[in-house]
């Protein structure tokens, strides 16, 4: 007998076929079956005039230590999310990410990365979660903070590496804006790009620029790729500074033309004009060189040579001439006081008649965790780089707590409430596909990112007409609407958007 019956529903297979009205049968945690009389079920769920896709896969998460948090936390399942690419832009907990503190803000164990898993798996996540090895993790395990490589060190690497993947690694990242990561030279990540080809994982990257030097760092990670044979996913993709805006052809002319000259290259984005990361980000990335970012800003003189090297602009400068003052709003800061004075507020208020850079710079050796919400791109690119097929849906999250980017809990009703439905930048079928399995291919999830007879039954049943969020810069975390259930390998854990409670997810290995 089928365990559950979605009845009535418009289905969308995720392939990026035009939805049909049929039922979906579940049974044993998979799809049985997709049409009409398909026999008793235990329990339907009537889903008339609704749209039936595979669950969401999100190909850009910091969800890294989400699952260890005390409580349940469903900001991804509320968007229809189930199974997210942790471990992005370079940074992973593991293996021993203790030396990466200081940037982080997080104290970890010294983790193996079957270690991480394990207490990941034994904690219960509530959505599925793979993750990617982060290249500055690496790199913080054998060599600290120190821009330079000793003799042993990239094989030592290259072994760490090895090992994550053995244990369930789903790729490699790295992010080359962050020290240490951004003192890596192209050879150095071929050489880790080739341990994941030789896993058959992609490698992701956070580029060295997007903005004035977008375009050569395009060509890097395209040659990374060329180089290592990996599979390439470019995270994020942007054009930042409004001096660059309108480059968004430049970006897609590269990845198309990558693929012609058989680079399997693929990216993702977030459908929003402003960025969020550090605040020490806008700072040169040699300011946190040895570790000492402290001292360096409390001396007037490292403070005026940070600001000649970010003042230059282009790769290595810090993504101060990316945005404005007006356009940096504080989102976490240690230091802040209890009425919250600093967090909420942009860099241009706490500067007041005072200059930013001097602002900014006290900020930073106050915390240098501290995290900001960006505005660096141009509508009119975050539309271009949607439009294209190559590109998929990846949030970028944060943890769901406290003032972070609205993308943590609504990236994806975003997308489909503000740009497919009231915009039609793209059609639902098309839009599906992105979020899902254009990355559960790339991320080699099989049997996930599409619905049909076999496929994992990780659903997503969603009302076309209400799905959306409302969340804002100033109020981020409202629960998103029009995604009414949501299932994981047949169990319902979002009913009616209502939470179950249940930790259902999986740690997934490729
Ligand atoms: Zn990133």
């Amino acid at each position: 007998m089928i365990d559950l019956l979605l009845r009535g529903g418009t289905v969308h297979d995720g392939l990026g076929s035009p939805g049909v009205t049929a039922d979906v049968a579940v049974g044993g945690g998979r799809v049985v079956a997709v049409g009409r009389d398909l026999g008793p079920a235990r329990r339907v769920l009537d889903v008339t005039g609704l749209y039936v896709t595979p669950g969401f896969v999100d190909a850009h998460a910091h969800s890294d230590l989400v699952p260890l948090m005390p409580r349940p936390q469903p900001f991804k399942l509320f968007q229809g999310v189930t199974t997210e690419i942790n471990g992005n832009c370079g940074y992973s907990y593991a293996p021993d990410a203790t030396r990466l503190e200081e940037l982080t803000g997080e104290r970890v164990p010294d983790w193996t990365f079957a270690e991480y898993l394990a207490a990941i798996e034994a904690a219960g996540p509530v959505n599925h979660v793979a993750t990617l090895v982060g290249h500055s993790t690496l790199r913080g395990a054998v060599a600290g903070f120190r821009p330079e490589l000793r003799p042993g060190e990239l094989e030592r690497m290259r072994e760490l590496a090895a090992e994550a993947f053995e244990a369930g690694a789903c790729g490699l990242s790295s992010g080359l804006i962050y020290p240490p990561g951004s003192w890596a030279d192209t050879d150095e990540l071929v050489e880790l790009a080739r341990v994941a080809h030789a896993f058959g994982v992609p490698y992701t990257t956070h580029m060295r620029d997007e903005g004035s030097a977008l375009g050569r760092a395009l060509d890097e990670a395209i040659e990374i790729a060329r180089r290592a044979r990996v599979r390439l996913q470019v995270s994020h993709c942007k054009v930042a500074g409004r001096r660059n805006h309108g480059g968004a052809g430049m970006l897609l002319g590269k990845l198309r033309r990558a693929r012609e000259e058989g680079v399997d290259v693929r990216g993702d984005q977030y459908p929003y004009t402003a960025g969020s990361t550090v605040l020490a980000a806008l700072l040169p990335p040699s300011a946190l060189a040895g570790g000492g970012v402290r001292d360096l800003l409390a001396s007037p003189a490292g403070r005026a040579r940070l600001r000649a090297e970010a003042g230059k602009g282009g790769t290595g400068a810090g993504l101060w001439q990316d945005t404005t003052p007006e356009g940096v709003l504080i989102t976490a800061h240690a230091s802040d006081s209890p009425d919250g004075r600093i967090v909420g507020a942009t860099l241009a208020e706490l500067a007041g008649d005072g200059d930013p850079w001097e602002t900014l710079c006290d900020l930073v050796a106050l915390d240098p965790a501290a995290q900001m919400v960006i505005e660096m791109m141009a509508e009119e690119d975050v539309v271009a780089i949607m439009a294209d097929p190559l590109i998929g849906i990846g949030s970028d999250n944060g943890p769901p707590t406290g003032l972070e980017h609205p993308r943590t809990w609504g990236c994806f009703p975003r997308f489909l409430g503000e740009y497919v439905r009231e915009r039609g930048v793209v059609g639902w079928p098309e839009a599906i596909r992105k979020m899902t399995s254009a990355t559960a291919d790339q991320f080699g999830l099989r049997g996930r990112g599409w619905l049909g007879p076999g496929a994992y039954a990780d659903i997503c049943v969603l009302d076309p007409a209400t799905v959306g969020h409302a969340g804002t810069y100033a109020a981020p975390d409202a629960q998103p609407t029009g995604i009414v259930h949501v299932l994981l390998e047949g169990h319902v854990v979002v009913e009616s958007g209502q939470f179950t409670g249940e930790r259902r997810g999986r740690v997934l290995r490729p």
